[in-house]
């Protein structure tokens, strides 16, 4: 069985003394260290050391929300993987709608960026997703399957079992419009069908639904057998929401 996470996305929010404070606050959440799912949020990089000095020892992990697709050298403004790991880091996510569109990043890019990641020893959360022109023009899984075979080619064998998968339409980005839980659940269960073509030991790769998840819907998102968890942006940057999210994704987690 897929492990179970849930991953707050903060983007590019918060001050230092704020978002110490909300750490702070799930942290300090006694439930989830007793937890036996994965939680963990991703912080902006000029953030990572109060967050390493907040959470080092603690249930909660942390990660950041992009890393260079290069190893080292003359790359200005760019933040390596090993730059990262040196601080802790368990996760990078990689591939958010956010910068492929922004930010331009091609398919390899993506491809090299989770490459990089698990060098490092950090866990890529690897997203993936439609617009909503390709979901009404019938191209969603077309587009989520180019973006993951991208990925999956970029990587070793023997490493493709290191990431995580984060399904993630960007027309539910912000939008408050989640996906319904059957069309998730749809498409989550052809990303593990892709998944397993290419090794049966992918089957058991996490695939979070990320997209405006809040308490109010998530609960009938975990209940999908191939929804594993959530990448969650608006509402983990509070920590009565999120902390919500977490239980109730721990709820779903057979354990
Ligand atoms: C995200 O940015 O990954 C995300 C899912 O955001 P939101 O939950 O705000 O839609």
């Amino acid at each position: 069985m897929p492990r179970k996470r849930v991953i707050g996305n903060w983007k590019m929010n918060g001050t230092i003394a704020s978002n110490a404070r909300l750490l702070r606050e799930i942290k300090d959440d006694m439930a989830i260290a007793a937890l036996t799912i994965d939680a963990a949020v991703c912080v902006p990089f000029l953030h990572v050391s109060e967050t390493q000095r907040i959470l080092t020892g603690t249930a909660l992990k942390w990660g950041v929300q992009d890393i260079s697709a290069f190893r080292e050298g003359a790359y200005t403004g760019e933040i390596s993987a090993d730059m990262v790991a040196e601080f802790g880091a368990t996760y990078a996510i990689v591939g958010h709608s956010e910068r492929r569109s922004h930010h331009a990043e091609a398919l390899t890019t993506v491809g090299a960026k989770a490459l990089r990641a698990i060098e490092a020893g950090i866990t890529p959360v690897v997203c993936v997703g439609e617009t909503l022109r390709e979901r009404e023009d019938g191209a969603a899984r077309e587009t989520v399957e180019t973006q993951l075979l991208a990925v999956l080619d970029s990587l070793p064998a023997d490493q493709m079992h290191s990431l995580v998968l984060a399904y993630e339409p960007v027309w539910a980005i912000g939008t408050g419009r989640s996906a319904s839980p059957r069309q998730a659940q749809e498409m989550h269960e052809f990303l593990r069908r892709l998944l397993r073509t290419r090794s049966e030991s992918l089957a058991d790769t996490t695939i979070l639904y990320g997209g405006s998840v809040k308490p109010a819907a998530a609960a009938d998102l975990f209940a999908q057998n191939d929804i594993d968890g959530a990448l969650v942006g608006g509402a983990s940057l509070e920590a009565g929401p999120f902390l919500d999210i977490i239980r109730l994704a721990a709820n779903h987690a057979g354990a």
